[in-house]
């Protein structure tokens, strides 16, 4: 029986590589809800929506029936997010993206509508879902729910690897206030405000390896999935 499985946490906590490792190991559909909003987001810079810290809400929701958020794979099985038919994948990682982000996804009308795209990619099950409020606002009834914890520090290391290996070197200090930043955003929004539903397993990823953490995962799929 296939199953929904819901990765929730703060940003990035790894949840992502998780994730879609995990897609891959038990050969589920992978969605990174995150890119969806940073899409959107990047839509708003292009057209003029949000600067210098502001967004033009009503003037983004007027647009959202003209954006299309698909996702395509390139022949190494890797997972590219476009928008209108355009691969930015690159682009929607940089740190002007990342910087208008939350506000952009506390727009409660673009989380209506990305909230029920990622429904109709679950309508069949057997997808693993990343994102702040899979668990509990996207799937409620999702048979396995993790809520992934690491401290800012790590988390801020980590993100500074990541774009130093995309080829898009960042300052820590900016790339941790950032993600401090994100946090508080997201976790007091007043539309599915990021939060450990009350069925999501914890894994707290601070000290184990990518290796541990998958092997957590996958002992608890298999206990859930059977
Ligand atoms: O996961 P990622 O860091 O790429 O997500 C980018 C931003 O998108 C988050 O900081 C959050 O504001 C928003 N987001 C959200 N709900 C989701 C996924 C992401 O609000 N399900």
């Amino acid at each position: 029986m296939k199953i929904i499985v819901a990765i929730d946490g703060y940003s990035s906590s790894g949840k992502s590589t998780m994730a879609r490792r995990l897609a891959h190991e038990i050969g589920y559909l992978y969605v990174d809800s995150g890119a969806m909003y940073r899409a959107v987001t990047l839509y708003a810079l292009r057209h003029g929506f949000a600067a210098a810290g502001r967004v033009d809400a009503e003037g983004l929701i007027s647009d959202l029936p003209a954006i299309e958020i698909s996702f395509a794979l390139d022949e190494a099985g890797n997972q590219h997010t476009l928008l209108n038919g355009e691969d930015v994948e690159k682009e929607i990682r940089g740190m002007e993206v990342s910087e208008m982000v939350s506000p952009v996804a506390a727009i409660p009308e673009v989380r209506r509508r990305l909230v029920s795209l990622q429904q109709s990619y679950g309508s069949d099950k057997g997808i693993v879902m990343d994102g702040r409020d899979i668990g509990t606002t996207v799937f409620p009834g999702a048979e396995m729910k993790v809520f992934v914890e690491a401290s800012p520090e790590v988390r801020a290391r980590r993100r500074l690897l990541e774009l130093e290996e995309k080829g898009m070197p960042a300052d820590y200090d900016e790339v941790y206030a950032n993600i401090c930043e994100r946090d508080r955003i997201d976790t007091t929004r007043a539309e599915s405000p990021l939060r450990k539903a009350d069925d999501a397993l914890v894994l707290d990823n601070d000290n184990l390896t990518r290796e541990q953490q998958m092997a957590w995962l996958l002992e608890r799929f298999h206990e859930i999935a059977g």
